[in-house]
């Protein structure tokens, strides 16, 4: 099997160097077995290596060549949903709990990352939530007095604010979190590979998964070359998941998201759009997102093609964006447009599924999962080590497949297409 190439990103031409994963070759024996190369397989490898548990990574191309490689790279906290709704959707001692996790995992993630020493450019200069229009900013600003009134350090930014902060005046209202910030994703996910190997996991790179079933007490998994008998097995495949476990597939939307890069902007321009180079995501009818790196480009995300893509002309609305936002952008080149996969689910909550003994299941960081795929890794660890009587800050839920699930593409398209005449009209 050939591994297929990463896309054509930014990353990829700038990460350190990835650490040798060899493929499996020989059969193994292991406690844990993880299905998947990305922030969730690799952190829960690195917790697992952490307490002596011994951890297989499989995974079909490379660490970081999913959506973990390829990412916006903004660290945010919190979940898609308010704290005051995952209250009422979980109880209070549930709900708290994920609140208190939810907003901890970018701290919990720049931490790990200084413990490490993961080379991977990391910084915490705040995550900004801006809206254009009224509604999202009455809906950020409800958002931000919850935060506030639990003692959280978020502040409401007003149109003159925000204006200073991203040399724009298209936003009216903002949610700043301190605890936010960005990194270099493959990078990081380099980073954390080399940090599970050497705290003692093992980690096969070309080594899919193909089929995974029960053998006696123990899980059996075979790869190409080799089969893998495992106590326990995690599925962390998010936006890739395949048909390794029954209906899974069907729970997730697996979205493209694409990004495109400028070349390093003068310092004076990379000022004028963000001077003290917080990250934002806009709260439209899609989402755009976007940062200036340590080396003054300007990275612009959001939907694009829901096919894989080459260059920053598939995505030429992006870059019309910014010069709409940044006029003096005009005529900087862009050199870098590529895009991946991540998983969306139904209720927009990170899914936790035991579909069987020994068997853990987790996906759809609904476009979070920087910190809280790194910080679900110490969870699941902790739920594969001590089992069902060690809880976790997350709901475990069925396995519940999504109504009509063959017609996400049309769906998904008709939804980009509508948000962003929506957007074009200001409505
Ligand atoms: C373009 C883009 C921008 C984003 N921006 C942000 C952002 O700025 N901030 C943020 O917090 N989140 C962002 N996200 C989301 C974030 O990247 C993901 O939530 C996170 O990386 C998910 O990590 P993961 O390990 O669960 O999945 P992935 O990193 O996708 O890893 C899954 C891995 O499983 C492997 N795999 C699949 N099937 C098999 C098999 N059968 N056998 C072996 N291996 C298999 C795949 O090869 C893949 O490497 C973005 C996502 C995209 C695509």
């Amino acid at each position: 099997m050939t591994r297929l190439p990463l896309p054509p990103s930014l990353y990829a031409d700038t990460a350190v160097a990835p650490v040798a994963t060899p493929l499996l070759d020989v059969d193994k024996s292991v406690s844990v077995a993880i299905v998947g190369g990305g922030y969730t397989g690799l952190s829960t490898a690195l917790h697992l290596a952490e307490q002596g548990v011994e951890a297989l990574v499989l995974e079909a191309q490379e660490p970081g060549w999913g959506a973990s490689g390829n990412n916006g790279g903004h660290t945010n906290p919190r979940l898609k949903h308010d704290p005051d709704k995952i209250e009422a959707d979980f109880g209070t001692e549930l709900g708290r709990r994920m609140i208190a996790f939810a907003y901890g995992t970018t701290n919990f993630t720049h931490d790990l990352i200084r413990r490490y020493q993961i080379p991977c450019e990391a910084r915490q200069n705040g995550t900004l939530r801006a809206a254009y229009n009224e509604s999202s900013a009455a809906a950020i600003e409800k958002t931000a007095q919850q935060c506030i009134r639990r003692g959280m350090p978020v502040t409401y930014l007003n149109r003159e604010q925000l204006r200073d902060m991203t040399g724009t005046d298209r936003y009216i209202g903002a949610m700043l979190d301190a605890r936010g910030g960005d990194l270099h994703p493959l990078s990081y996910a380099r980073g954390l590979a080399r940090a599970a190997m050497s705290a003692g996991a093992k980690v096969h790179g070309e080594t899919p998964a193909l089929s995974l079933r029960r053998d006696g007490t123990r899980w059996r998994i075979e790869t190409p070359r080799a089969v893998v008998h495992a106590d326990k097995v995690l599925l962390a495949t998010n936006g890739f998941t395949d048909d390794l476990w029954p209906a899974l597939r069907r729970t997730i939307v697996p979205v493209f998201s694409s990004i495109a890069a400028t070349a390093p902007l003068s310092d004076a321009v990379a000022r004028s759009i963000m001077p003290t180079r917080p990250v934002l995501y806009e709260s439209g009818h899609i989402t755009v997102y976007y940062r200036i790196d340590q080396q003054n480009r300007l990275l612009m995300g959001g939907r694009g093609p829901m096919r894989w893509i080459g260059s920053p002309h598939d995505v030429a609305y992006l870059m019309r964006y910014a010069e709409r936002l940044w006029p003096q952008l005009k005529g900087v080149a862009w050199t870098h447009g590529w895009n991946s996969r991540l998983a969306i689910t139904a209720d927009h909550y990170p899914h936790v599924h035991e579909p069987a003994e020994n068997i853990l299941i987790s996906l759809g960081c609904n476009g979070r999962g920087v910190a809280l795929a790194t910080a679900m890794g110490a969870q699941l660890a902790r739920r594969l080590i001590g089992g069902a009587k060690a809880e976790i800050d997350m709901p475990i839920t069925g396995i519940k497949p999504i109504p009509m699930h063959a017609f996400w593409p049309v769906g998904v398209t008709t939804a980009v297409m509508a948000g962003r005449v929506r957007d074009r009209l200001g409505i």
